[in-house]
């Protein structure tokens, strides 16, 4: 059973070396009794929060820090192998919080979703119809709160979950435009996406300026997945009774030293919500966005692109990538065939 471990805590940007494959003599059966389930992982999935994971936190963190020398957890996409579980047999298709390794014994399987359209192709399951799909579904409807005509900006819009707001901002009937860091990024948002406009972000010198040509009339609602300087930009050109839903803020995740927000005194004079969410919250709507979500990619509604790595040997180069925008769509990472 090979496995991908942290070999320290990591500050600053993450380095291939900072990981490492080890090789288990052989991997434990399901102990007698327990209603542990064994997993093999066919998927893994590469996200940004990640990083976090990677730090050693002095007060706790909203996720467990992960631990050198140990396998790193992850969520993925798996076929049950072996059950000690009423509710799971040999043969079930699984998705949830899994680890970075060709087999897992997961312990607590009450977490893990069932795979209810193996039509559609299983790598979805971490990403457009996973954790990232309903990020981007939970964020913009019931964060954001979207009105038809309202004008949407999107940033990291290409990612797993950018490239899902903006369809869905679409299927609403807003104006939306998104940023990505590379003109192939932006032509995507573009051709494949529909995404009203797009920029890249790496070639504007004047973010106020780029969003007030992008947005004459002011933005409606900001999506954020990097904060920073693009967050900065985006306050200043909210409207009135605008809303900022705070995904993440990747552009601070690998500084030592965060940096600060000068404009949130926009908040208070444009009467602006900014709302922070947690993915982890909505994990009890899952079948409802799963039905919805899957019911759109099955009429070509909604389309997903996926950046999938081959080999488990392949997890530290994608995880990594992530924080270079290396990633075209959702990093994935497949570890073996069904
Ligand atoms: P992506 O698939 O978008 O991959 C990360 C992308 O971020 C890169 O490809 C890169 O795209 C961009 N990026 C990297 N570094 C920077 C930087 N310094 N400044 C600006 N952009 C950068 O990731 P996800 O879609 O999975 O995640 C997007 C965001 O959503 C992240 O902030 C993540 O932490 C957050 N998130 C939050 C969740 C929640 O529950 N709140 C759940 C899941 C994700 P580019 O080339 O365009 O720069």
């Amino acid at each position: 059973n090979r496995s991908v471990i942290l070999k320290r805590h990591v500050t600053g940007f993450p380095t291939e070396d900072d990981m490492e494959v080890v090789t288990a003599a052989a991997r434990v059966a399901v102990p007698p009794g327990s209603a542990a389930v064994m997993v093999k992982n066919l998927y893994l999935s590469c996200d940004p929060y990640m990083r976090s994971r990677m730090t050693r936190h002095l007060e706790p963190s909203y996720v467990p820090d992960y631990v050198p020398g140990e396998v790193i957890p992850t969520f993925g996409v798996c076929k049950v192998v072996e059950s000690g579980h009423p509710d799971y047999k040999a043969g079930d298709m699984v998705w949830g919080m899994t680890a970075c390794e060709e087999y897992t014994l997961i312990t607590n399987p009450e977490s893990l979703f069932k795979i209810n359209h193996p039509e559609l192709p299983l790598s979805y399951y971490a990403g457009v119809l996973g954790m990232p799909g309903l990020t981007a579904y939970a964020g913009f409807f019931d964060v954001a709160k979207p009105n038809k005509g309202d004008y949407v900006f999107v940033s990291a819009a290409s990612g797993a979950v950018g490239q899902l707001v903006g369809q869905l901002a679409k299927i609403t009937g807003c104006y939306v435009v998104g940023s990505a860091g590379s003109d192939e990024k932006v032509n995507l948002l573009k051709t494949k996406f529909g995404f009203d406009d797009a920029f890249n972000y790496k070639k504007e010198h004047d973010l106020n300026a780029t969003l007030k040509r992008c947005f004459p009339e002011g933005i409606d609602i900001y999506f954020d997945n990097v904060g920073g300087a693009m967050l900065d930009a985006a306050l200043l050109n909210m409207r009135l009774h605008g809303r900022v839903a705070m995904c993440g803020l990747i552009s601070q995740y690998n500084l030592e030293q965060p940096e600060g927000v000068r404009n949130l005194a926009c908040v208070v004079t444009k009467r602006v919500r900014m709302e922070g969410f947690l993915v982890t919250d909505y994990f009890g709507t899952y079948r409802k966005f799963e039905e919805e979500t899957g019911g759109h990619l099955k009429e070509g509604n909604i389309t997903y692109v996926e950046d999938v790595a081959e080999g488990i040997e392949k997890v530290a180069t994608a995880l990594v990538g992530l924080f270079h925008g290396h990633n075209i769509g959702k990093q994935l990472v497949a570890v073996a065939q069904d």
